[in-house]
């Protein structure tokens, strides 16, 4: 399971059926505790494990089977430290080897499960019912364009406030979501949606404040920005980018009486935490829970009749290949979370770009078209799974160093058939904690992974051979989240 569904809840219900066979393990325990379940899985104790990813890496002897749930959750992927694997691929990989079957669960799989389940590599079930005989909610999109005046620097719309105001009055909780990954300021155009995106690839330019220009930081293509929209020749191009913080507040001041509560990153480590924030809205303490995608994840209310979707723009506007399919994927989440046994729930979506391709396979609950539309784009321009991504990132305190450490592994690694070598460009965060990056990335397809490997070994080697380079931190991250 993901790190944060390890709920007291779903370990209750284990107990419950299965009593002292089951056991419980993830990194949160200590050093014996850890030995001791250790020891008990490689005496076959345990028959059943609910773990995190680490799970995976205990002493199993008769492996029969593994159950990824919500195989498309990101957190799945360890990033730092080494060792990087994603929990789910080595679950598979692991099943394999002992003779042992794995199932895959979720309601928005991730493209490449759904690819592999679809092109007959995996078994493919689907389930056509909600549990319980819940309906699917009324997904409703709202135009951001219909605020005017004054309204206009309000991120809430009528719709959404009315919709707010009736759910209080009737006594029904809301769930109101708005991603974290604001930090990356993007360009629309506040009359028609359009919004710059980069000639070589498929997703968005990065508004760069300081430089006042635009980048892709995938490819590292860079333009002067706009000051006029092409697509319209409207003046008002609009920098969006807002957090969960101001939700609240903006919440607060148009209704003072109405209780709020945040779950974030920032309210679970300064506030009362996690389990406090969901106990008090689960026992009605709270009307309106304003998160990220915190919300998202495995959490069933009772009484909770509207979610809204602050802004689809900024879910689906991030500089990323996979923006599409995570957003997608977090407003499905999100919008699961819409009404109760016998009730149909309400989703509002807010957005610029109404007419976005995947706002509309939501609002017509068509996942299949969905999945369709994303592959038919990662296979025109080549990400996975059609190809494997390697990433490498080289890391020094000196900008230049690191670049430059770039491009002598680039010229070591030569032309390779069957890869596609980009890079390397400084990224959008081009200094984290002290140190400067530069990335290069490898799309390389499957016959080509041997040569690959080597050649990234053998690179690896030369450069750190080369004198000025020698304290140049060099990261290979294959299939990077
Ligand atoms: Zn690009
Ligand atoms: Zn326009």
């Amino acid at each position: 399971m993901p790190e944060i569904a390890l709920t007291a809840q779903i370990i209750h219900r284990l107990k419950e059926r299965f009593g002292a066979i089951a056991g419980v393990y993830h990194s949160k325990f200590n050093h014996s505790e850890r030995i001791e379940i250790w020891q008990a899985v490689k005496e076959k104790k345990y028959q059943v494990i609910l773990g995190a990813r680490s799970a995976l890496l205990l002493p199993f002897a008769d492996l029969g089977l593994v159950i990824v749930d919500e195989e498309h959750d990101y957190s799945f992927k360890q990033q730092d430290p080494a060792p990087r694997y994603h929990a789910r691929d080595t679950a598979i990989y692991l099943a394999r080897s002992a003779g042992a079957k794995t199932i895959l669960g979720t309601a928005t799989p991730s493209v490449e499960s759904y690819f592999n389940a679809r092109s007959g590599k995996y078994g493919y079930v689907e389930l056509t019912e909600r549990y319980a005989g819940m309906q699917m909610p009324d997904t409703q999109l709202v135009d951001m364009k219909q605020r005017n005046g004054k309204k206009k620097e309000l991120h809430f719309t009528n719709d959404l406030l009315e919709n707010i105001q009736r759910a209080k009055e009737q006594h029904q909780q809301v769930i109101l979501f708005q991603n974290r990954r604001g930090y990356s300021p993007y360009i629309v155009c506040s009359q028609c949606g359009w919004s710059p995106q980069c000639v070589n690839c498929d997703v968005h330019m990065v508004y760069h404040k300081a430089k006042d220009e635009l980048r892709c930081h995938y490819c590292g293509f860079r333009q002067d920005t706009y000051h006029e929209c092409p697509a319209c020749s409207s003046t008002q191009l609009l920098i969006q980018g807002f957090g969960t913080e101001k939700v609240e507040d903006e919440l607060q001041l148009q209704f003072p009486d109405l209780k709020i509560a945040r779950l974030d990153m920032d309210a679970v480590k300064t506030k009362t935490g996690h389990e406090r924030i969901i106990q008090d809205f689960e026992e009605g303490l709270v009307d309106v829970l304003v998160g990220t995608q915190m919300v998202t994840k495995g959490l069933d209310f009772d009484n909770v009749s509207l979610v809204g979707i602050l802004s689809a723009d900024q879910l689906l506007n991030f500089p990323d290949f996979r923006a599409s399919e995570r957003g997608y994927q977090l407003m499905m989440q999100v919008s699961g979370r819409a009404g109760r046994k016998h009730r149909q729930g309400k989703v509002l979506i807010q957005a610029t770009n109404t007419r976005h391709p995947v706002l509309q396979y939501i609002i017509q609950h068509d996942r299949h078209a969905f999945y369709a539309e994303e592959l038919e784009q990662r296979k025109k321009f080549l990400y996975p799974p059609f190809v494997r991504l390697i990433q490498i990132t080289l890391k020094h305190k000196f900008q230049d160093r690191s670049l430059n450490a770039g491009y002598a592994f680039v010229q070591a690694l030569g032309r390779i058939a069957g890869c596609e070598i980009l890079g390397p460009v400084t990224p959008g965060i081009a200094r984290i904690r002290g140190k400067y990056r530069s990335e290069i990335l490898i799309k390389a397809t499957t016959g080509a992974l041997k040569t690959i490997k080597q050649k990234i070994r053998s690179s690896r080697k030369s450069t750190l051979s080369i004198k000025q380079f020698q304290s140049v931190e060099i990261v290979v991250d294959v299939d990077p989240v």
